[in-house]
């Protein structure tokens, strides 16, 4: 074992404080990660305050990490030392079912290991990215091009893949309009996203106060939801509806404003169900649909597209210090548009 500095949080309201907690030592497959930039999502706010059910606490969250490898197990093939990396949600999964021999592992039919608040293979509890250091499988560490910088790099292991594998699946692309609700750390890379790959993209966000954001990220059109014209003026619109938002909405508006075929996918996680009358999906044979982040194979594609197309996240980077404040940001819509922790703060 070796002790690194971390943030963790004892308890669902409890505030975030330096600790030390221990890692694995290299197995042979093993890579060791100086984490350099962490980023704050929404899911970790959800998990720390227990939103989602039971947490294993004390809580080191964090699943979006980039940094540079600091050693390797004697088997590892795939990186070296000084290499720049990343980790997303998950560390690992069983890679024997279907679904992992699809490349599919974050539907592991055994349930993938999250990044933190999982049970590892070795039968300890995972910490994430809040941390100077964390000890990952290679098979889950995936590669950071040059041309992206480490701190930009961060939100795309969530955020960037979380936006990317339902944009590709639904074929969002030339010909195809497609509209990001809410513009978060999710929706911004949505929006990056969809635009790079020849999507009409429309935001609808609650207020007007970021268009010239939306716009700027490549957005054709930027919408206020709380305008109650809105959905009179985009009724049966989009080909694809992506939302992102992390409380509950009044869904039926929004299926308004697919049209016939449409999809509306949802990777906005609230904790309360979503209610939807039959009619709102029924006249344009409508769909409904979740998609949960991407497997390894698509988020190494994914970080590749955003090198090839210049995107990476809009951030603000903050100390260990300011995560409980960067929580209440976040709760309050107040991020433009993913906090990244500076571990050299710690
Ligand atoms: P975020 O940065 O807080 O963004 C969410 C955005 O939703 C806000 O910026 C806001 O945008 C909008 N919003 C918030 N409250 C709203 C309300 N009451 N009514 C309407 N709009 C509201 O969060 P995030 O990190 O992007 O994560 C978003 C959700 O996705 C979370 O629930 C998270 O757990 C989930 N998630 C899912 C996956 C997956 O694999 N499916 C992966 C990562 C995260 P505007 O100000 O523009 O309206
Ligand atoms: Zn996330």
């Amino acid at each position: 074992m070796r002790s690194v500095t971390a943030y963790a949080t004892t308890a669902a309201k409890a505030p975030f404080e330096k600790t030390t907690i221990q890692r694995r030592d290299l197995g042979p497959r093993d890579v060791l990660i100086k984490i350099a930039y962490a980023g704050i999502c929404h899911s970790d706010i959800h998990t720390a305050r227990e939103e989602w059910g039971d947490a294993l606490f004390p809580l080191v969250p964090g699943h979006e990490i980039a940094g540079t490898v600091e050693e390797v197990g004697s088997e590892v093939e795939k990186y070296t030392i000084g290499d720049r990396v990343g980790v997303g949600c998950m560390v690992d999964s069983c890679r024997e079912c279907e679904n992992c021999l699809a490349g599919e592992e974050q539907y592991c039919l055994k349930g993938n290991t999250g990044t933190y608040n999982a049970i590892g293979r070795d039968g300890r509890p995972t910490d994430g990215g809040y941390s100077t250091h964390i000890v990952v499988d290679q098979d889950f560490v995936l590669g950071i091009p040059e041309g992206i910088s480490l701190d930009v790099a961060a939100p795309l292991l969530c955020a960037g893949i979380t936006l990317y594998s339902p944009l590709k699946h639904w074929g969002a692309g030339p010909g195809k309009k497609v509209a990001i609700v809410g513009l978060g750390g999710l929706g911004h890379m949505g929006v990056k996203i969809a635009h790079a790959l020849g999507a009409e993209v429309t935001v609808l966000s609650q207020t007007l106060s970021k268009q010239e954001d939306g716009l700027k990220f490549g957005a054709d059109h930027f919408y206020a939801t709380s305008d109650g014209q809105t959905f009179e003026k985009l009724a049966g619109s989009f080909d694809l509806i992506v939302n992102t938002v992390s409380s509950d909405l009044p869904m039926e508006k929004y299926f308004s404003l697919l049209r016939l075929d449409g999809t509306m996918v949802n990777v906005g996680a609230p904790p309360e169900p979503l209610s939807v009358p039959a009619f709102a999906l029924i006249p344009m044979r409508r769909s409904w649909a979740g998609s949960m982040i991407g497997g390894i194979r698509q988020t190494q594609e994914m970080l590749d597209f955003c090198a090839e197309h210049g995107l990476g996240a809009e951030i603000e980077v903050i100390s260990g210090e300011q995560i409980d404040e960067a929580y209440e940001r976040i709760v309050a819509s107040d991020v433009r548009y993913r906090f990244v922790i500076d571990t050299a703060t710690f």
